[in-house]
């Protein structure tokens, strides 16, 4: 355990129904970042957040918090907060109350309620606020009431199971910003559940990629898009072409009939390997100059880019690119050494 880590979880395992649902799950979670566990519908996100929350214990494993041993510690004894995705708000009472709630049952002293729920309503973005009903607010100040209900607290961890899931995309858009920017503000630790990927690249200091109860990589965003450890990681973060190739020898790979220089080395010689190319990485050029070139199948128009696919011999590849071709071009496709990224054969 590093000495920044706040929580730990180490070798959790949970079933449900006697099925393997966390299978060993073991991961650091640094003081003040910002991290998002990422992964499809049923692989373990929520499962995982309620371990640390204290709502589930765990067959066997220990969850951590500053070093000490939580693991049969109740929810209310953390220093754990956590915001769901159906906000329940209390309906009879306003947006002040909301908040106070929880200070309220700790018999804090009233002017301190009172300065702690403003201050919480002016971090959220909801000041003057204090006296409307909830049941007339709109989804966004909803889920900010339940934001501010939760950090009044002062957690030191904020858990967030897919809070901006029931908001429309471009209310969605703007409260990841505003989150991070509360959570910077604030200077806690915030984790973070949700399946959009975009989502977690936006927000994230850390993602952790999951899969069938297992954590598939761990690493901040830019490692993740740019350096997936696995074609599970390749595919679920953005499109990829995903083919098989050899490495020749050190920066050096051949796939799709041709060998590209690359960057990577330490493989064994002939070492099968998987390479990742991202669709906006692929360079469109006459056919002349190309290292490839392939037959245009589908145009289509996606607002900043287009989205082309290409017959090369046996694949088809994905490449958006601000210019159109033209459907049964011959296009010629350049893919620089940096673009190129080789993955080890399947370890999903
Ligand atoms: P989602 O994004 O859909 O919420 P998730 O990754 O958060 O998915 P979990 O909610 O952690 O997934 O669920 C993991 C698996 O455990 C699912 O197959 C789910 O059906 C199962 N599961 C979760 N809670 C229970 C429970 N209380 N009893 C039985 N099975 C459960």
């Amino acid at each position: 355990m590093q000495t920044n880590t706040v929580v730990a979880l180490k070798d959790i395992v949970v079933d449900f129904d006697g099925q393997r649902i966390l299978s060993g799950l073991s991961l650091d979670i640094h003081d003040k970042e910002f991290v998002t566990l990422l992964g499809p519908s049923g692989c373990g996100k929520t499962t995982s957040l309620r371990i640390i929350g204290g709502f589930l214990e765990p067959k066997s494993g220990h969850v951590y918090f500053d070093g000490k041993d939580i693991t049969r510690l109740p929810p209310y004894k953390r220093q754990v907060n956590t915001v769901f995705q159906k906000y329940a708000l209390f309906p009879h009472l306003n947006v002040f109350e909301n908040v106070a709630f929880g200070l309220r049952l700790k018999k804090t002293p009233e002017s301190e309620v009172r300065q702690r729920v403003i201050e919480m309503l002016e971090l959220v973005g909801l000041k003057g606020f204090e006296r409307r009903s909830t049941v007339t607010l709109s989804g966004g100040q909803q889920q900010r009431v339940a934001i501010a209900r939760a950090l009044v607290n002062h957690p030191r961890v904020l858990l967030l199971d897919e809070p901006l899931g029931a908001l429309d995309l471009k209310l969605r858009k703007e409260m990841q910003i505003e989150l991070k920017r509360i959570q910077q503000s604030l200077n806690i630790t915030f984790i973070y559940v949700t399946h959009d990927q975009e989502e977690a690249l936006t927000m994230s200091d850390t993602v952790v990629v999951m899969s069938g109860g297992i954590i598939q990589q761990i690493g901040s965003p830019q490692d993740i898009y740019n350096e997936p450890v696995n074609s599970f990681v390749a595919r679920f973060i953005g499109e990829s072409n995903i083919l098989d190739g050899v490495m020749m020898r050190d920066f050096q790979v051949e796939f799709a009939g041709q060998s590209f220089s690359c960057v990577d080395k330490g493989f064994a010689p002939r070492e099968i390997v998987q390479v990742v190319v991202r669709p906006e990485d692929i360079k469109v050029v006459p056919a002349i100059q190309g290292q490839l070139t392939g037959i245009v199948e589908t145009v289509i128009f996606k607002g900043v880019h287009y989205e082309m696919h290409v017959r090369q011999a046996g694949y088809e590849w994905i490449i958006h690119s601000t210019q159109a071709s033209q459907v049964g071009e011959l296009i010629g496709m350049c893919i620089g050494p940096d673009d190129i990224h080789i993955m080890r054969a399947e370890r999903e």
